[in-house]
């Protein structure tokens, strides 16, 4: 991603957002291997405590909202006893949507570490605009939430097809 995203990579995110990040892809693998979820994968950490993760359930549970990162934060708040989440940070494989980026600045989370980007996967995955919803929801409501995108980019990419690819029509769900 942009500016935020590099600026936060050298502030020190490094280590603790790749061990997060692997729990995450795992997460995806599972969810990729699982009828009815997606190959996404979420963690919500806070001091150094999961409070929740989950993949992607769309198809499982017949619900739209039921992205990997929604999964997450129901269950972090109810290991919380609390919707708000502030202090945590949520580890998604894949740029979370403009619903979940909502949902993340609801929660009161203060840093979204995202692996595979826009750019690195195929159009399918995003709105077909020119908008990007995770920058405009930052710039748009929050000053301090931070964005750090690209950790662990190629593993989380391999999960996804790629921007040149040409998934089978049936699974371009999106567009
Ligand atoms: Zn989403």
């Amino acid at each position: 991603m942009a500016t935020k995203a590099s600026a936060s990579a050298n502030s020190g995110a490094g280590d603790d957002a790749e061990f997060y990040m692997r729990r995450a892809l795992e997460l995806a693998r599972i969810g990729s291997i699982t009828p009815g979820a997606a190959a996404i994968g979420c963690v919500i950490v806070r001091d150094g405590q999961i409070l929740g993760e989950g993949h992607n359930e769309v198809d499982l549970r017949h619900d739209t909202t039921a992205h990997a990162e929604i999964v997450a934060m129901r269950r972090a708040g109810v290991a919380a006893g609390s919707a708000e989440l502030r202090g945590a940070t949520l580890y998604t494989t894949l740029q979370p949507c403009g619903m979940c980026s909502m949902a993340v600045i609801w929660s009161k989370i203060d840093r979204i570490v995202f692996g595979a980007g826009r750019a690195d996967v195929h159009a399918m995955y995003f709105e077909e605009r020119h908008l990007d919803t995770v920058d405009f929801i930052a710039d748009a409501f929050r000053d301090d939430l931070v964005i750090l995108g690209g950790v662990l980019r190629d593993d989380c990419a391999a999960l996804y097809y790629g921007p040149g690819d040409d998934p089978p029509p049936e699974e371009q769900s999106n567009l």
